[in-house]
């Protein structure tokens, strides 16, 4: 081995721990990076990263790294590109002496010559055992071969640039269930709110039905003039103002919102939601009858198992695995049962746990989720039952009707 050769190993071997020691957000940054440190490694000064793009068809420069700044190129029809990317599927890496006298790349002949490659040491990225995009090291200048060592280490960006965009999708998948968490707990807020208005409306106009008959009985006994006139004015406008509060504040779903929703389907909607919503070290194990039905107002029944199943996390600090059975209870009633082995309720908290407004979870609760819970089941005409063992796990189990109420 020559000195030459030393210097390229040690040169690959401090580019491969700048490469691992590359923080991974923001992405594009962290590309250029790559890209930068692997032009510096490889001498090849133009680096770029394309990703295959199925629904477009096509190939596209989503980063390009050079020293004199050279911009983007525009994206590469697959169609054009056939034996290339065949090539990248059946090889890690793909290197070229001259990329515009190869065979294997005249696919990209067009490309190469545009941008005066000659040199070229693509290497594909994998993602879940298939080839999403490639890492191609450009070289416009003279000629050159490409080592063994050379080649491995373009492997390895091409590995690091996978592990950075999967990163990257991780974490905006993270921020999508955040923000849907912030969105249940305000929704939790207003349905308590507007529950509130509800009950607040309700008595209010009850009160005021009180004052009206009151002031018919004086009228009847003789009183007039002005006081009397002034009240049943008042009386009338508060009146109409419970009963417009009254209409904002009626149940959001009304029975048209309601269906009948079979097992069979709500399988595949809740184990997408449900794997969409819990991470590792959390896993939520689905029992669904398929033949088994209930009639419900699918958004809110959605509802009612998210913040169940949130409870059930929350009170698996560890993490573990949450059942959610789905089954017929009898001719009346399915059930529904959502099964953690967590902390438990401790026996003095269990009267309080439906309660609006009742956490144990400080900042971070509601108290809101399982009063939510038991409202949504009482209004479809079901009920909700818990029993807890602390130490051991909390089964809170739903009862919800099959079909609607029948009207006579
Ligand atoms: P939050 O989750 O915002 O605290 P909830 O109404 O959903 O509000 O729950 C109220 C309280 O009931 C929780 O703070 C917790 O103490 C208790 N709790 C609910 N579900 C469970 C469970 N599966 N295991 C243990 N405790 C629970
Ligand atoms: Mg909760």
């Amino acid at each position: 081995m020559g000195e030459h050769s030393a210097i390229t190993q040690l040169n690959l071997t401090s580019a491969r721990l700048a490469l691992a020691r590359l923080p991974a957000a923001p992405l594009g940054e962290a590309l250029k990076c790559a890209c930068k440190i692997a032009s510096q490694a490889l001498d090849t000064r133009r680096v770029g990263v394309w990703l295959f793009e199925p629904e477009a068809q096509q190939l596209r420069c989503i980063c390009l790294y050079s020293p004199d700044g050279q911009p983007v190129p525009a994206p590469l029809p697959m169609a054009d590109i056939p034996s290339y990317s065949a090539t990248l599927r059946e090889q890690r890496y793909l290197a070229t002496r001259d990329a515009q006298v190869d065979p294997v790349t005249r696919d990209v002949k067009q490309y190469t010559s545009q941008h005066g490659i000659h040199s070229m040491l693509d290497a594909a990225i994998y993602r879940a055992g298939s080839v999403v995009g490639v890492v191609c090291h450009e070289r416009q200048g003279p000629v050159r071969e490409f080592k063994e060592s050379e080649c491995e280490f373009a492997v390895t960006v091409a590995d690091i640039v996978a592990y950075l965009l999967e990163s990257d999708q991780r974490l905006s998948l993270e921020r999508q269930v955040h923000r849907l968490e912030v969105k249940l707990k305000d929704a939790q807020r207003i349905d308590a709110v507007s529950r509130f208005a509800a009950g607040i409306a309700h008595d209010l106009g009850n009160l005021l039905t009180v004052v009206t008959t009151g002031l018919q009985v004086l009228e009847k006994q003789g009183a007039a003039g002005d006081v009397v006139k002034m009240v049943r004015e008042a009386t009338n406008h508060g009146s109409a103002l419970t009963r417009q509060l009254s209409r904002l504040t009626r149940g959001v779903s009304t029975d048209k919102d309601r269906q009948v929703l079979r097992g069979r389907d709500l399988k595949e909607t809740w184990g997408t939601l449900l794997g969409a919503m819990l991470k590792a070290p959390w896993v939520v194990a689905l029992d669904v009858d398929p033949e088994a039905q209930v009639w419900a107002d699918a958004v809110q029944l959605e509802q009612v198992l998210l913040n169940l199943v949130f409870n059930a996390r929350d009170a698996m600090a560890n993490g573990g695995t949450i059942l959610v059975r789905f089954k017929k209870h009898d001719e009346q009633f399915a059930r529904i049962d959502v099964i953690d082995t967590g902390v438990g309720i401790p026996p003095e908290h269990v009267a309080d746990v439906f309660a609006p407004y009742f956490t144990t979870k400080g900042d971070q609760g509601t108290g809101l989720g399982l009063s939510t819970v038991q409202f949504l089941a009482h209004e479809h005409g079901g009920r909700v039952d818990l029993s807890s063992a602390p130490g051991d796990g909390t089964t809170v189990t739903i009862y919800w009707p099959v079909s609607a109420p029948v009207t006579v």
